[in-house]
């Protein structure tokens, strides 16, 4: 079973809920948890880990050849991404823009345009006690995620299999990043906190969500602090409420000495103990409850 964890915007709690989750479920489950928020990754930050196996991820993206080059204007015209122009008699691509689809090299008649491989980032992979751990990492000016999200999944599916519950720390937000983080999962978990802005970007990530038919349920971080409009909100359009995570000093301490909650704060494993339930009656459809653990 896939589980992508994600949220309207930043900063509401959803690598916390990752790393503890992740660790609680893995308990009695084979888990490997992947942060695939490429940008930014930092649930490394919470796991006391080993680092296992490393590799260089590249993407493909087109080298001009002038000696080949008629200045036909094809390319220019075929690439919806503005990544390769014409700019007097040269070709100039733009690396950071492309999105490796390949149509103006395909297209160029005199195979002006052969790709070639970029690096974009690296994945890492590491084990924790109890769990497997993968994190992918952009290079420094990179902008295109999705690429090097594409192929962390694919080291998930082909190292790990439905034996495993797989967690997905996905990016914020709700582009394309997010959508290809969650697309495959069988059942997405936004997290968002009690305030107007929580609010307001949680609608945004649930209506994304409605877009792809994701089953999806809700947790509230830093439960007591703002209003109820939440759970109202949820209440009232039959949105299910997994989780309220409390709003506590305790928290933010733990948190900002990179340390695990659950262990140290029963209100938080009593929540991550309903989300667990939660899973487990879902994954009727998808495995055994409990997975024997042998990792
Ligand atoms: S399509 Fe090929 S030949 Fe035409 S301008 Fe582009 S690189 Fe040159
Ligand atoms: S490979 Fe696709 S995205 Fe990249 S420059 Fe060519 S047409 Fe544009």
């Amino acid at each position: 079973m896939k589980i992508a964890i994600a949220s309207g915007k930043g900063g509401t709690g959803k690598t916390t809920l990752s790393t503890n989750l992740a660790s609680y479920l893995a308990e009695t489950n084979k888990v490997v948890l992947t942060d695939l928020d490429v940008e930014e990754p930092n649930s490394g930050l919470f796991l006391k880990s080993e680092l296992i196996y490393s590799e260089d991820k590249y993407k493909m993206i087109p080298q001009w050849k002038e000696s080949d080059c008629t200045l036909c204007g094809i390319c220019q015209e075929a690439c919806n991404y503005h990544a390769v122009i014409q700019i007097m008699d040269s070709i100039m691509v733009f690396p950071e823009l492309c999105h490796s689809c390949y149509a103006c090299s395909e297209l160029c008649p005199t195979n002006a345009l052969p790709m070639i491989p970029k690096k974009m980032g690296e994945l890492k992979h590491y084990k924790t006690e109890q769990f497997h751990f993968v994190e992918a990492r952009l290079s420094i000016g990179e902008e295109q995620a999705v690429p090097l999200i594409k192929q962390t999944l694919k080291y998930i599916d082909s190292n790990y299999g439905n034996d495993y519950l797989k967690i997905y720390d996905s990016p914020p937000g709700t582009s394309c990043p997010v959508i290809e983080a969650t697309k495959e999962a069988d059942f997405v978990i936004l997290i968002t906190e009690p305030t107007p802005f929580g609010l307001n970007d949680v609608i945004l990530a649930i209506e994304t969500m409605q877009e792809l038919h994701k089953d999806f349920g809700i947790v509230i971080n830093r439960y007591g602090i703002g209003n109820n409009d939440i759970v109202n909100y949820c209440h009232n359009n039959n949105i299910p409420i997994l989780a309220k995570i409390p709003n506590d000093k305790e928290i933010a301490i733990l948190y900002s000495k990179g340390e695990l909650l659950y262990n140290s704060i029963p209100a938080v494993k009593a929540e991550l103990e309903k989300i667990a339930q939660y899973i487990s009656a879902l994954s009727a459809n998808y495995l055994p409850t409990q997975i024997p653990k042998n990792n």
